[in-house]
């Protein structure tokens, strides 16, 4: 017998799908004519914004950013820092994307490192939102799911780097 959790579909690639579209419709009808720019959160965001962006028929830029952690100071022990964003975010229309917000910490971050560089607005869409460990608030602009408290895997979701390629979302039972 293999000692690996069985991944369980809690949300279908089909539920995936439609919520998708249903969000897609949410940000053409508010940024239809505006040329924004959406900023995919690597990894995990990669599936969600790759679907996302082709149902948006209308111009937009896309860019991605991760967070990478390192120790550093003594009193913290791990310092984060936002890698990779290539474009200007000065002025523009900026659609944040993310895969799931959990305690919130890193998307808070990201958000004050994007807000720091004087968007002309800035916004919000998660695939999932999982509130029982929130630590710190983040307003949700554009949600897929409310998720149970439970570590997911699947549609660009990982555990050590596996599963990201499974094309429902799954809870990983033992
Ligand atoms: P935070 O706790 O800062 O809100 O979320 C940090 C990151 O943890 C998210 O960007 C997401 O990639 C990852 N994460 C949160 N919950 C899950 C989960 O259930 N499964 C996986 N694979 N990653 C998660």
């Amino acid at each position: 017998m293999s000692s690996e959790p069985e991944p369980r579909i809690l949300i279908s690639r089909k539920e995936i799908a439609t919520a998708v579209e249903r969000l897609a419709a949410e940000i053409t009808r508010d940024y239809l004519g505006k040329y924004p720019l959406l900023v995919g959160i690597l990894k995990g965001a990669f599936m969600f914004l790759a679907d996302l962006i082709r149902h948006l028929d209308f111009p937009l830029e896309i860019d991605f950013v991760r967070l990478s952690s390192y120790g550093g100071t003594k009193s913290s022990g791990k310092v984060s820092q936002v890698q990779g964003l290539l474009t200007l975010v000065k002025g523009r229309d900026v659609l944040l994307i993310e895969d799931i917000v959990d305690t919130g910490l890193t998307t808070g971050f990201i958000l004050d490192y994007l807000r720091k560089q004087m968007p002309g607005s800035l916004k919000l869409c998660a695939l999932a939102d999982k509130p029982a460990r929130r630590r710190r608030p983040v307003v949700i602009d554009y949600l897929g799911f409310t998720v149970p408290n439970k570590f997911l895997v699947g549609y660009g979701l990982d555990l050590d780097e596996k599963y990201r390629n499974l094309p429902d979302i799954c809870s990983l039972e033992d």
